[in-house]
């Protein structure tokens, strides 16, 4: 028998049945979860008949410390017991209609309710009734495709996808998570009925792809969309950076594969949702900036800059948040290539202190996306990036400690400016605020107030302005 069903809620539960013999299983993902070792805490709950009935008299047993939550619109119950989540439900039959992914819903039994269900191995049941406690009931050999790791639709894949489209994204979704492999006629399905995608919202898609991107390697996920004909739909952009041309004998790189080695580098160093996103963004303005030169053969004059404009745009159709999160992801890619030119060169104090500037407290984020970013197959040149890197890593720690310009804040305020020279809000006053932010950076002066004022007061005798105080 399973070992989770030694924990005791699964017997109260198979006890509080007992009396009027009705019909209940755990089922679904918890199922799945436990018989490949993956922590998940919410429990679901079957019950042929009444569920929410069937949770009250559970939790009539169970009596205090318990938490009881009834959603009444969804027909569940919700019991949180000694840190479980248990979601009691109706067995149910669906029925669907072309133009939605809302069924229509009758009470049904065991069989309906793990025909409705998405893929086999999660149609997985196992009885917690007492004539068979501990029984598996496995309609459509979940328990082998688990175990061959197979994502395969337990109905006709085409009719399951149809039906609730959705479903295409959760293949791919668990195929990445569980690095399972989607079955041939599951994948050809996902193709066929790749249109639709179109009657699923922004945000169910978001969500799916937030859980491919927080995998261990989303890369997986967005190859499999692409090859379901699904990421045209869902993020053509990131589709156009497919191919590499050639011309006159010189090629480039395919940017898409370049972007998805770059987001697996990425998740091997950080578990930061929008530091991953930033990763599969990078280079997406690269398509609209290609040019072939004569002389220099393909270039992407200011991608980072195209690309970090591309972004809004691209958020408000994934229903992705338009807030900091944007501005930090549209920061990273607008200064992705900064530390590699660095790196590139050699490294000056000015040209940290600008990096350090521009940064501000997203540099270590910064230097992870910019060593994923190098995947050349020529080995020498990797160690080369590398050892700059660390060079680079340790020249904005030492410049760091020395001029403290991560979280810039001018010595000498408008103000004061305009107290000393008698002046009102004008130019004047910004050319000078910004002259003493450009010596900083540049190392002309080191930044104190001392020195910043001192500075001032030559800048503001170029400008002809008489000091007053
Ligand atoms: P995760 O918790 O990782 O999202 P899960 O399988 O537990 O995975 P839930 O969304 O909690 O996902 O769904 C619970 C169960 O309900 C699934 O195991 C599956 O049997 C069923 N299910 C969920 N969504 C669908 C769907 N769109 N179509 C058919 N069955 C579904």
């Amino acid at each position: 028998m399973v070992e989770f069903l030694n924990n005791n809620i699964f017997k109260i539960i198979s006890d509080v049945a007992k009396p009027a013999n009705e019909e209940v299983y755990v089922i679904g993902g918890f199922v799945r979860d436990q018989l490949i070792n993956r922590t998940s805490k919410d429990i679901d709950v079957l019950v042929v008949g009444d569920g929410i009935g069937f949770a009250k008299k559970v939790k009539a047993h169970i009596g205090h410390n318990v938490s009881f939550s009834v959603f009444k619109n969804f027909g569940t119950a919700q019991i949180k017991y000694k840190g479980l989540e248990i979601e009691f439900v109706g067995a149910r039959k669906e029925s669907y209609r072309a133009n939605s992914r809302k069924p229509i819903v009758e009470s049904g039994t065991l069989q309906d309710d793990q025909n409705r269900r998405d893929f086999t191995i999660n149609t997985l049941a196992i009885s917690l009734n007492a004539n068979n406690y501990g029984a598996f009931l496995d309609p459509f050999g979940g328990l082998e495709d688990l175990e061959n790791k197979i994502i395969k639709t337990p109905l006709e894949p085409g009719t399951t996808f149809s039906d609730d489209p959705l479903r295409m994204m959760r293949a791919i979704r668990f195929a990445t998570q569980l690095n399972f492999t989607i079955e041939e006629q599951t994948r050809q399905a996902l193709y066929d009925y790749r249109d639709r995608i179109t009657i699923i919202s922004a945000e169910r898609i978001t969500d799916e792809l937030n859980k491919i991107m927080a995998s261990t390697k989303p890369s997986v996920g967005f190859k499999l969309l692409s090859k379901a004909g699904l990421l045209s739909y869902i993020l053509p952009e990131l589709e156009e950076l497919r191919g590499a041309e050639t011309q006159d004998g010189i090629g480039h790189k395919d940017n898409f594969y370049h972007t998805l080695q770059v987001l697996d580098n990425l998740c091997t160093v950080s578990d930061d949702l929008y530091l991953r996103w930033s990763a599969l963004f990078h280079d997406i303005g690269k398509p609209r900036t290609k040019r072939f030169e004569k002389n220099h053969g393909w270039t992407f004059h200011n991608h980072n800059f195209v690309g970090a404009k591309m972004l809004p745009k691209i958020f408000r159709r994934l229903k992705l948040p338009l807030n900091d999160k944007l501005t930090y992801v549209q920061k990273m890619v607008n200064l992705h290539m900064r530390p590699i030119v660095l790196a590139q060169d050699i490294v000056t104090d000015s040209a940290v202190r600008r990096l350090l500037f521009e940064a501000g407290d997203d540099i270590d984020d910064l230097m992870d996306l910019c060593e994923a970013d190098i995947t050349s197959k020529n080995e020498q040149k990797v160690r080369r990036y590398i050892n700059n890197f660390k060079l680079v890593r340790q020249k904005l720690i030492e410049i760091e400690e020395k001029d403290h310009v991560r979280n810039f804040q001018p010595p000498v305020s408008g103000e004061l400016i305009m107290k000393t020279f008698g002046l009102t809000p004008s130019k004047p006053v910004g050319e000078i605020k910004s002259a003493i932010k450009e010596a900083i950076l540049d190392g002309d002066i080191p930044n104190n107030f001392d020195e910043a004022y001192a500075f001032m007061l030559v800048k503001g005798k170029e400008l002809g302005l008489t000091q007053i105080r």
